[in-house]
């Protein structure tokens, strides 16, 4: 099928409006880390003022570690890969081309919810300046390592040190468990059900 760069860019803000991402980014760019800062684009009235496919597209670590978390990222990094002419700050994205899969939208704000809060604690038991930017960096470059796919035998260092890096998510953690749980009591149900 043909959709439109517009289209990509919507489906992609709608989605992440839907699982939350806006309270994650108002505890960073309260302590001071928007990755929007110094972009010509930013209009200190109304954010950005050219929105483009790349930096839709684009997570930071905070937001790569909650899809992670909710096995989201996959089906993210899928739906954008079919989406050419990416770049930095700035798109080559034609008006029109030929796409396959879709996003499918999910409310998740209650479980974002619980992470913004631990952010949000955690940056008034840190108040040290850059607290949150080097957080979010590690966790970020962990990610990319788990990624890449050049370091199979390291999975389970890389793990560990998301698990240690993120210890202090109490309240996301708890969320999450009863999220996987309630998860996979549907999924029972719903494959019994299939038998009966
Ligand atoms: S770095 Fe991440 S959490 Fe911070 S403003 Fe940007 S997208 Fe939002
Ligand atoms: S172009 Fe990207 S970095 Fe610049 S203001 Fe817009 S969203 Fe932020």
């Amino acid at each position: 099928m043909t959709t439109s760069r517009q289209m990509v860019i919507e489906l992609g803000l709608d989605y992440l409006r839907d699982v939350g991402s806006d309270q994650l980014c108002n505890i960073c760019i309260a302590n001071g880390g928007s990755c929007c800062k110094g972009c010509r684009n930013l209009s200190f009235k109304s954010g950005c003022r050219v929105r483009n496919t790349s930096c839709t597209a684009w997570l930071c670590g905070f937001l790569r570690y909650f899809l992670y978390e909710v096995d989201l990222l996959e089906e993210w990094y899928s739906f954008w890969k079919q989406v050419p002419g990416r770049d930095y700050r700035e798109d080559y994205t034609p008006d029109y081309f030929e796409f396959q899969k879709t996003l499918v939208k999910r409310d998740l704000r209650f479980l974002s919810h619980e992470l913004a809060e631990d952010l949000r604690i955690l940056s008034e038991n840190y108040p040290e300046q850059g607290y949150m930017f080097v957080l979010r960096e590690r966790i970020d470059s962990n990610l990319d390592l788990l990624f890449d796919g050049e370091n199979p035998d390291k999975r389970a260092i890389i793990k560990s040190n998301l698990g240690a890096l993120s210890s202090e998510f109490y309240r996301f953690h708890k969320a999450l468990e009863t999220y996987r749980q309630q998860l996979e009591k549907g999924i029972e149900e719903y494959t019994s059900s299939k038998w009966e």
